[in-house]
């Protein structure tokens, strides 16, 4: 095995996968004939690079960018970029590498790839983004287009930045084409692309209580987060009867019995502000804020809240053993993951332990991706969809991926695995492809 020193979390990712693929080599040789997996590791192409700007004081400042062009093999790279001082060339192979398996899975021809930098948008002013941006996307241009890579947003990317990048890839390029997506209505965006995600993770959820003939109605969910994917995976949650009660950030937790009030929310983490949870509490006195400062060692307090479903979306390794031992004795049937790798690998091999119900990020916030290819067809035609039109696709889309994933789980003999299911699926798609397209 080749080493890659210094990237824990896509050593985490890659044993996930290849355990999840033990079944599927002893059945099928071709895959190891081909050299699959030596192959699907390695990404096709990563670059790093200086992204230089000037802040308001007038100082020059430097950060690190990155993409990785993780595989073509089904389609042009896509993948979001994340903007977080957490990130490290090891946090977006991890990610890339996920996503190569998670858009195979949408069932769209979308490769994988993921990008960002270390560049932490708190407390920047809006020029200060825009400056930033704008040097970060005089780098990538040379190497993305719209049948080549297509960036979208991920953490600390959101509808602003995805302007700023897009003003600054026209202005360079002099060409007006869906190279990114994300965007905002008026320019190209595609209706529910911002809802997508967090609709999607519950509509994942839907299609697993179903199996079971439950529903969503009337059980109390926990999230964790307060950004893009939180907020409307929130806002479904509410609207299929269900209570979300808790959400977070970086420096607090938020526990709402009443359940979370989402026009609150939104007022303070939406259109590029990033106001602390404490607010909340303030302007809901009989909500309690937990500062990251008091957490219990080594937990996060959302998932020490009594739930049936339990929602991560906020960032990878969030959930730990015990966290999930917490969940599991609160008695919580559901967890479904809108962030990138939420549960750390001793977490979920409890959920499939206690065979609750289980969808893995890859599976169950694939609605994102594949809502971002949504918005590059309606580009490539030059016409834009109803939101109705987008969100039943979506449905379907979601419906699709879950009956993959259980059907592959299934047909292996493990039934409530979805991690299992999901990877193989992922897997035998890209790699049938792969063989297809000879040495490359
Ligand atoms: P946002 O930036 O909108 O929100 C991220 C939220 O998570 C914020 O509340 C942030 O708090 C919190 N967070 C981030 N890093 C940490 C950390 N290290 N510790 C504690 N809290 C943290 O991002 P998104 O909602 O878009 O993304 C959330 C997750 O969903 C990520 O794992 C992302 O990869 C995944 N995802 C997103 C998709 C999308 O369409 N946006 C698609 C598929 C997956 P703070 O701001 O205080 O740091």
């Amino acid at each position: 095995q080749r080493s890659s020193p210094g990237e824990p979390e896509f050593y985490q990712a890659v044993e996930e996968v290849v355990q999840s693929l033990e079944p599927l080599f002893a059945k099928e040789k071709k895959y190891l004939e081909y050299n699959i997996l030596e192959r699907i590791v390695e990404p096709e192409r990563a670059i790093t690079f200086r992204v230089t700007w000037i802040d308001d004081q007038g100082r020059l400042q430097v950060n690190k960018g990155y993409r990785i062009q993780f595989s073509s093999t089904l389609g042009p790279y896509k993948g979001g970029l994340r903007f977080h001082p957490s990130v490290t060339s090891g946090t977006i192979k991890f990610l890339g590498f996920e996503q190569i398996f998670k858009n195979a899975l949408t069932g769209l021809a979308i490769g994988g790839a993921k990008g960002g930098s270390d560049f932490d948008p708190k407390g920047k002013s809006n020029n200060e983004i825009m400056r930033f941006c704008q040097s970060f996307m005089t780098e990538l241009y040379r190497h993305i287009g719209d049948t080549i890579d297509v960036p979208a947003g991920d953490i600390g990317v959101g509808g602003r930045e995805i302007g700023y990048l897009y003003g600054q890839y026209k202005r360079l390029t002099g060409s007006y084409e869906g190279v990114l997506t994300g965007k905002k209505i008026a320019w190209g965006g595609s209706l529910a692309r911002t809802e997508a995600t967090g609709y999607g993770a519950v509509y994942f959820a839907e299609n697993l209580l179903a199996s079971r003939n439950d529903t969503l109605e009337d059980k109390v969910a926990t999230v964790s987060g307060s950004g893009n994917v939180a907020i409307y995976t929130i806002k479904k949650l509410y609207e299929l009867g269900a209570k979300p009660v808790t959400c977070s950030d970086s420096r607090g937790t938020i526990y709402h019995e009443a359940g979370i009030h989402l026009h609150t929310l939104q007022q303070l983490k939406e259109q590029g502000k990033n106001e602390s949870l404490e607010k909340y509490a303030e302007i809901h006195p009989d909500a309690k804020y937990t500062p990251a400062s008091q957490y219990p060692e080594g937990r996060h307090p959302v998932w020490s809240i009594p739930c049936q479903l339990a929602f991560p979306c906020a960032t990878q390794n969030e959930l730990n053993l015990e966290d999930a031992k917490a969940l599991l004795n609160n008695g919580c049937i559901l967890v479904a993951e809108g962030a990138n790798m939420p549960s750390t690998p001793e977490a979920v091999h409890a959920f499939l332990e206690a065979k609750i119900l289980y969808g893995p990020g890859k599976a169950a916030n694939a609605g994102g991706v594949a809502t971002s290819q949504l918005e590059m067809a309606q580009n490539a035609s030059m016409i834009q969809w109803s939101f109705e039109e987008v969100d039943a696709r979506l449905k379907g889309i979601m419906q699709n991926i879950y009956l993959t994933a259980s059907q592959t789980a299934e047909e292996f003999g493990q039934p409530h695995n979805l991690v299992l299911g999901a990877n193989i699926a992922g897997f035998r798609k890209v790699a049938d492809a792969m063989i297809d397209q000879g040495a490359v």
